[in-house]
């Protein structure tokens, strides 16, 4: 197979790779379209080597399926929930997969969708319907970040007029708004950076869109999608704040003081359940126009990392989406340093 591999910081390659042989319950799926997330931007930066295949957001049609496959896969249209628990500790067996100890997340520890194919665990397969289109498919797994937080604002009994201040305009930030919206939460202001963004979040729904933290004053539940220390700790401060979901990881100390001083509730951010794939798809059948406004680029894979290895990346709109199994044939150069 054909794979942008992360070789060490800020580089990637274009390699052929032998596949990995396809175990039981494993299917083969040809990528038609993947999407790049803010958390494979992060692993660029890092120091530790990796050699690795990216990708985690993404759409295909099955190949090939392993021997322990019991249901027809071959030849469906999918997306894949990208956290393969192990199903048999404690935790899965009580329907828990999320805290599940030993999952393995694609394109993190095992070789993900940022190639020409991939190999997953057909038991995290989700079909699309014929409705929704492969770009579709690969806008869910971010999108079921923003439905899973909205569905824990709402079972922590948030009223809905209770002013909610999203911190970061990145697709989960803006995706946020989506799912409150659907569940008529009214008073959602977001504070992020970039003008084409702040205008998707007025469009989203959200009340107040700002750049200014200082504009911000009287929120009560705060979602932190960006990484910013010193004008986080300071909306924190200006705010009455009592209810915060981290959708990034909180490090700052001075802000992880500030929330325990203040005996701030903290929600839970990561991991969705697999059951939110199919109500973010349902969502999607919806709201056909959206996926237009989401994909704001796209690249294949030798232009993706021919600019990420230049660092000539500009900040997209929304989503990145890369289709690993387009033509090269043609004259595409990738320079070489
Ligand atoms: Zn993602
Ligand atoms: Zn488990």
């Amino acid at each position: 197979m054909r794979a942008l591999v992360l070789k060490n910081k800020n580089k990637l390659s274009i390699e052929e790779r032998k596949l990995a042989a396809l175990s039981g319950f494993d299917v083969l799926i040809k990528v038609e379209v993947a999407c790049v997330c803010g958390s494979d931007f992060r692993l660029f930066n890092q120091e530790k080597i990796r050699d690795i295949v990216l990708g985690h957001e993404f759409s295909g049609t099955v190949l090939r399926s392993g021997k322990d496959v019991k249901e027809k896969l071959i030849g469906k249209r999918v997306t894949v929930f990208p956290m393969f628990s192990c199903l048999d500790c404690e935790s899965c067996k009580s329907g828990r997969h999320r805290d599940c100890d030993n999952k393995i997340s694609l394109g993190w520890d095992r070789d993900g969708a940022f190639a020409n194919e991939v190999v997953v665990d057909s038991r995290f397969v989700i079909e699309l319907p014929d409705d929704i289109s492969f770009e579709e498919g690969a806008l869910v797994e971010h999108l079921s970040c923003g439905y899973r937080v909205a569905q824990e604002i709402l079972n922590t009994g948030v009223a809905k007029n209770s002013p909610i201040a999203i911190f970061g305009d990145g697709p989960i930030g803006l995706s946020n708004i989506l799912f409150l919206k659907q569940l008529d939460f009214n008073n959602i202001s977001v504070v992020g950076r970039y003008d084409s963004r702040l205008k998707l979040a007025c469009e989203f729904g959200a009340s107040l869109v700002t750049k200014d933290i200082q504009t911000i004053r009287n929120s009560e539940v705060l979602l932190v999608s960006a990484p910013n220390g010193s004008d986080l700790l300071e909306l924190i401060s200006r705010n009455p704040i009592h209810y915060i979901v981290p959708q990034t990881r909180i490090k700052e100390a001075e802000v992880l003081n500030e929330i325990l001083r203040r005996n701030i509730k903290m929600g839970r951010g990561f991991a969705y359940f697999k059951d939110d794939f199919y109500r973010v798809i349902n969502f999607l059948q919806g709201n056909k126009e959206l996926s237009k406004k989401m994909l704001s680029r796209e690249m294949t894979i030798y232009e993706f990392a021919n600019e990420v290895n230049f660092s000539s990346l500009k900040k997209p709109e929304y989503k990145i989406f890369l289709r690993p199994n387009k033509n090269y044939a043609n004259g595409l150069e990738l320079h070489r340093s």
